[in-house]
């Protein structure tokens, strides 16, 4: 083991018993019997029994229980009892939740699980990572992640990028020659590849020696217990819990003591005390956060946006700039030929028959027909042998491409925008290469046609054709060195081509949306300038008072300037992927939140740089979408759209849900904590707060999560980022109408004790309970009235309240709960009195809209 590195291929081969031509499929269940599947193993899963235990690890829970217990001890078993049941019941509530939340994470996971090109039996197939043995024989290819521990067989031109494992941030290069040195640290093995590693230029193909653990990366230990990102709201909200708690352990240890100095039972005191702290303190909120970020994150997959960082669900909403690709993305990638010129001289020249425009078009291509004469590719290069095709037919493409055949190439790189390919003559050799006009150009020969090529590719561009331009030049042998400096020099033109790829439909609208929602959106190609303005006209991204910069001008201004700009360009054409990093960190500079897509190995620092970096799951490589917060499973511009409308709309119902919770918190400490101030006996059973807690925390409060879209969520601007929880007046809301549940409560005590109602107790229980369902319903919406928003538009919620409001019923009319929670049946008179009572807050939530929209109307007028 630890030794294939000084081995030669066969030898490799030899001892781990495959071949070329790949391994059988029985022989790869054989060897996954041996070693597993090829996974990390990462933090230990907590089983369901787990999951529930650690639903009870709660200081504050445990104190309550064995509070309980003691006063059991003392007497009252039943109210043991019940303490006990409830605190069960919410664990299992809080159990489920969680359950649920993780099984979505995972499912979630595998779809963004990678696949590796494999050869089986002979045949090359695309298969999950995961379900590769050692002996499979694998294929590389730039942009992929390697998928296991590797032995190169073959490589070309292959470069890694192992700072994963190693550190070291350049790629090292590899080949295949065996390395004497058998003790060769990881990094000097160049004819390995390992699992985890990048592979940024080249190609390969390999023989696994390790899957799974038994990897180098498997090895090393700290790379698996990955932390679980926090997300910003979280932290925040726990450390808000945390001073939270103190407070509220304060007001119930004064509770406790005034209670005692005014004579009550002190045991009975203390139970209360505690019950009323396990109520109060939010110490689910974070859990209750993640259910909804999780929630959200499925969601977004029947969307087509696949979440690989939870916290980018939250950040979602904050998004002001979005930087996005132009082909593909905001166009259909679906291209055609819609011109083609050579200028004023070529009209004689041929090459094989062909009008040498046509046969140069044909053989720079790495399009591929299947054997059914289906073609496949880059959309680019399949429009032109589409069009070659059509107008000639397949068979005579692959003649063609027969009589010469390619003997050496230089693939396109998205920097040079160009690329060659070399084709053997009866005598000779012809190099023909294409590319971006301005690269064609400028590597011509002769300089004199220059200017009207421009012109021409200009005219063409200004109708929003891409164009591509073709040169060649006739070889007498293969140059020494192959090199872009040898082969993409001193060309002769052969013309350009031009091909329309119509926006996609949906685009247009999305940014409509987005410049609504104050968000701006910003085009990033390696296209021609003119080309691209002229796309974003028509899309709507481009104004008369926006700027288009091109990637030259970019490299040429002095980053104050750019800095000072940045906020206006709309379209930067020709920027290469290292230029898209300057434009994030630009946007940054003047506090913008940036999302940026990507496809390529290059993209990867400016997505990994943006507030969400965006990869694309049909055409970006392994390494982008590694690299990305989240991935488009569409390719598509309005998804991104989608699903920052679907961030805002989930980040809009934790504050709901968080604005729920502390409100009736509130509402239960006041009414404990004033009705002695107010000489009133002390209102509330220790089980009847845990019991409105329960039911009211536990049902309506999560389904509010649920609720849709506010009308009006994509027209406000974008949520300032790290703004708390509690802006825009939430403190305010959640102190008064805590203070007016409490008032109410407590008024209905103080009115029904001078009636001299014995069932002052279970008005008391019930108007408190009430109250809260009130509330929930009109805190919905933000903005709108409940009627308004919908009444039946989020069913769960409803159920939630319904049974809930039967829950109280049960409580207060059957007799096991007169027993069970000592209650009295009240009768219909006093039943409406707290109804009407509880209903107070309702409609007093529904005033404070209308106030608020109000003031909003005078702010904005
Ligand atoms: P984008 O994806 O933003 O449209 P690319 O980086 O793919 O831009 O392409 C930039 C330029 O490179 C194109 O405008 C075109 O001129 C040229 N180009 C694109 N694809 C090819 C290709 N397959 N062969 C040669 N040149 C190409
Ligand atoms: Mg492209």
């Amino acid at each position: 083991m630890g030794q294939w590195h000084s081995l030669s291929t066969t030898e490799v081969l030899r001892q781990t018993e495959t071949a070329v031509t790949g391994l059988s499929e029985q022989e790869v269940i054989q060897r996954r019997a041996v070693h597993g599947l090829n996974e990390l193993a990462g933090k230990k899963k907590r089983g369901p029994w787990m999951l529930f235990l650690l639903q009870f690890t709660d200081f504050m829970i445990l104190v309550l229980m064995a509070a309980a217990i003691i006063s059991g001890i003392a007497g009252d078993l039943t109210d043991t009892i019940i303490i006990l049941v409830i605190v069960l019941l919410n664990a299992v509530i809080g159990f489920f939740q969680e359950y649920r939340a993780e099984k979505a994470l995972e499912a979630l996971k595998k779809i963004a699980s990678f696949k590796a090109h494999v050869v089986r039996d002979g045949n090359t197939v695309l298969l999950p990572s995961s379900s590769l043995v050692p002996g499979d024989i694998v294929l590389l290819e730039a942009g992929n992640v390697v998928p296991a521990d590797l032995r190169l067989l073959e490589s070309f031109a292959l470069r890694i990028d192992e700072s994963a494992l190693t550190g070291e941030s350049v790629p090292s290069e590899k080949d295949i020659a065996p390395i004497g040195d058998s003790e060769a640290a990881v990094a000097d093995r160049l004819n390995m590849a390992y699992k985890s590693t990048l592979v940024t230029n080249g190609r390969a193909t390999a023989v696994v020696i390790a899957t799974g653990m038994a990897t180098e990366i498997g090895r090393i230990a700290q790379m698996l217990d990955q932390k679980e990102s926090v997300t910003p709201l979280q932290r925040r909200m726990a450390d808000f819990g945390r001073k939270l708690s103190y407070i509220i352990l304060f007001i119930c240890a004064l509770l406790f003591v005034v209670g005692w100095l005014r004579g009550e039972e002190p045991l009975r005191m203390l139970l209360l005390s505690i019950s009323l702290a396990v109520a109060a303190i939010p110490e689910a909120l974070p859990a209750l956060i993640t259910i909804a970020l999780a929630r959200g994150a499925r969601r977004l997959v029947t969307q087509h946006a696949l979440v690989r960082k939870l916290p980018a669900v939250e950040t979602l909403g904050s998004v002001s700039f979005i930087c996005t690709d132009k082909t593909g993305t905001l166009t259909q990638n679906k291209m055609k030929v819609s011109s083609l010129w050579s200028g004023s001289t070529k009209d004689t020249e041929t090459l094989h028959q062909y009008p040498l425009l046509h046969g140069v078009l044909a053989l720079n291509t790495d399009v591929r027909a299947n054997n059914a004469g289906e073609l496949s590719g880059d959309p680019t290069e399949l429009a032109m042998i589409e069009w070659f095709c059509a107008t000639y037919n397949v068979d005579k493409w692959s003649l063609l491409l027969k009589e010469l055949p390619r003997v050496g190439e230089l693939p396109f790189d998205s920097d040079r925008k160009c690329m060659t390919t070399v084709h053997q003559l009866q005598k000779g050799y012809l190099s023909v290469s294409k590319g971006a006009v301005e690269s064609v150009s400028a590597a011509l020969r002769n300089k004199q046609h220059s200017a009207e090529i421009l012109q021409e590719a200009k005219e063409m561009a200004e109708q929003g054709i891409r164009v591509i331009a073709f040169g060649y030049k006739w070889l007498e042998e293969l140059p020494e060195p192959f090199s872009y400096e040898k082969l993409e020099s001193g060309l002769e033109f052969a013309g350009l081509a031009g091909l329309i790829d119509p926006p996609r439909e949906e685009a247009a609208l999305a940014i409509k949306e987005c410049k609504a929602a104050g968000i701006h959106t910003v085009m990033i190609t390696g296209d021609h300038p003119n080309t691209a303005a002229a796309i974003a006209r028509t899309l709507g991204i481009l104004g008369d008072d926006d700027l288009v910069l091109t990637g030259k001008e970019l490299q040429q201004m002095p980053a104050s300037r750019f800095d000072e700009i940045v906020e206006k360009v709309r379209v930067y054409a020709r920027v290469s992927p290292e230029q898209k990093l300057n434009i994030v960190t630009a946007l940054q500079r003047r506090n913008h939140f940036v999302s940026m897509t990507g496809d390529g190995v290059n993209d990867a620092p400016s997505l990994k740089a943006a507030n969400i970096g965006v990869a694309m799951g049909i055409n970006g490589t392994d390494v982008s979408k590694e690299a990305a917060h989240m991935i488009l499973l569409d390719d598509n511009f309005a998804t991104i759209v989608k699903a920052v409308k679907e961030g805002r709309r989930i980040y809009d119902n934790i504050r709901k849900f968080v604005k729920y919770i502390m409100t009736c918190n509130g509402a239960e400490i006041w009414t404990l904590f004033l009705a002695p101030l107010l000489g009133l006996p002390i209102p509330l059973l220790p089980i009847h707060i845990l019991w409105i807690n329960l039911v009211t925390d536990g049902l309506p409060g999560l389904a509010l999560a649920g609720e849709k879209a506010e009308k009006d969520i994509m027209q406000r601007p974008p949520r300032k980022p790290g703004e708390s929880l509690f802006a825009e007046g939430i403190g305010y809301h959640i102190a008064w109408v805590g203070l007016l549940m409490a008032g109410v409560t407590l008024a209905t005590q103080a009115w029904a004790l001078a009636e001299q109602k014995e069932h002052w107790q279970t008005m008391v229980f019930t108007v408190l309970s009430l109250a809260q369902l009130g509330h929930v319903m009109a805190i919905r919406s933000e903005r709108q009235f409940l009627f308004r928003q919908g009444f039946f538009s989020n069913l769960p919620l409803l159920g939630a309240v319904s049974l809930t409001f039967l829950l109280q019923m049960a409580v207060i009319y059957l007799p096991l709960g007169n027993q069970l929670f000592k209650t009295q049946p009240l009768t219909l008179s006093e039943l409406g009195l707290c109804i009407l009572a509880s209903g107070v807050v309702f409609h007093a939530v529904e005033v404070e809209k209308f106030i608020k929209h109000l003031f909003r109307r005078k702010h904005s007028s």
